[in-house]
């Protein structure tokens, strides 16, 4: 790849995820009821061999499939997004036991994943969390504490749960264990929330875990948490440019066609300028995406600064097209089931979850006065 331009196969691999999405995905995800892990969909993106590619692609692969479902789907890309997010820890820190009994279901789409880091008294501040890891016999834990704010919770089958092992040592006291749905003591309840996914809390009264749930090395979890989240920050920012590309398609067509004082509103100079914006932003959060996971798939040393600008870039980009989409579309856009009313609803959540925007841009600003002092 060069630094403008993805390669043929790239192109035609893209083109043919977005007819996979809107021919065999959209019509499973119209079926799906909001809120609930929808889980034909889900075994479905197992079937074309998409969710196994989460555990062998790079993170430029990764960007595609999600920028590609995005802009057919949301329903597809988040739910193939999840599997990834609560399962890579699994794959990149897991024992081979773990492995072999997860990964293949993971990959088939019969066990759904999450990640379960949030907590009410912890959400930017990760490092914060206290749901606690009591230590029970030489070989084992309890987990007590509450997760808010989980995707794909309680609906899951499996979650990568992080939990405090050594109170007050902050990152360096976080355990990363996996937990099955099925452990006693573990419930779970709904979060009723604009974005269309599954959302839920997760409460642990006294759950038994053991060393053969850790996910790495006992107080190492707060590493697994941040490796994971390095690889999809980026991603986020795909999927923000799949819904800026589809909200940019839709006003193009719209804006096209629309009768307007005697011609289309294409024809005003006004409408036409703010497309050609919605163009220009997208294109250029694109572009940053693309260069952040090509970085990331080739080890290079400022992976954290070129994925908080592209993440940070692609989501307040995706909100401006969707948000400047609506206004083009008048009324029509805010019925209930128009795709840009979908987007509307999707589009705000990337601002705040995997590091809200203001956290990206404190990373941006460590990393530039790091470079100044390493000089
Ligand atoms: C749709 C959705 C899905 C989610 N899915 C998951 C999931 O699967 N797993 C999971 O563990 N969590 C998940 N989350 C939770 C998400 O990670 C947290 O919401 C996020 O980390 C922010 O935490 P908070 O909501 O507690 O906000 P706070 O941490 O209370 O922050 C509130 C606001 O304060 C400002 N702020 C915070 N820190 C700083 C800072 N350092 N500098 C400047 N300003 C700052 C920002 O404006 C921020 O939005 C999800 C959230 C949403 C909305």
């Amino acid at each position: 790849m060069t630094a403008f331009s993805l390669e043929p196969s790239q192109l035609a691999r893209c083109a043919e995820l977005r007819t996979l999405a809107a021919e065999r995905l959209r019509p499973l995800a119209e079926k799906g009821e909001p809120g609930r892990v929808n889980r034909a969909l889900v075994a479905e993106l197992g079937a074309l061999g998409l969710l196994s590619r989460l555990f062998t692609s790079g993170a430029l692969d990764l960007c595609l499939m999600r920028e590609s479902l995005a802009q057919a789907c949301t329903e597809a890309e988040t739910a193939l997004a999840l599997q990834g997010l609560g399962a890579h820890p699994v794959h990149a820190h897991g024992t081979p036991g773990q492995r072999e009994r997860w990964l293949p279901r993971v990959s088939d789409g019969t066990a759904v994943a999450a990640f379960a880091l949030s907590e009410p008294g912890a959400g930017s501040d990760a490092a914060a969390l206290s749901l606690g890891a009591e230590r029970d016999g030489p070989d084992g834990w309890r987990l007590t504490g509450e997760k808010c704010w989980i995707s794909n919770a309680p609906d899951a089958d499996l979650y990568t749960v992080f939990a405090r092992t050594t109170p007050g040592a902050g990152a360096r006291g976080v355990t990363a264990f996996l937990v099955p749905a099925d452990r006693p003591g573990l419930t779970g309840s709904r979060l009723d929330m604009i974005a269309p996914h599954a959302l839920g809390t997760l409460r642990f009264d006294g759950v038994p875990v053991t060393a053969a749930d850790v996910l790495g090395e006992p107080d190492a979890g707060f590493r697994v948490a941040m490796d994971t989240l390095n690889l999809f920050r980026p991603s986020v920012g795909a999927f923000a440019v799949g819904m800026a590309q589809a909200a940019l398609d839709a006003t193009v067509a719209h804006t096209a066609t629309r009768d307007a004082f005697g011609g289309r509103l294409r024809d005003l100079q006004a409408v036409a300028h703010q497309v050609a914006e919605m163009s220009v932003r997208t294109e250029a959060a694109r572009l940053m995406v693309y260069a952040a996971a090509t970085a990331y798939d080739e080890g290079a040393d400022d992976v954290p600064r070129r994925s908080a600008m592209a993440k940070l870039l692609a989501t307040e980009t995706a909100q401006f097209v969707v948000d400047t989409a609506v206004q083009l579309h008048g009324a029509r856009a805010l019925c209930r089931g128009h795709l840009l009313e979908h987007l509307y609803r999707e589009v705000r959540a990337p601002r705040i979850y995997e590091g809200a925007s203001e956290v990206q841009r404190g990373i941006i600003a460590k990393e530039l006065y790091k470079t100044l002092e390493a000089r």
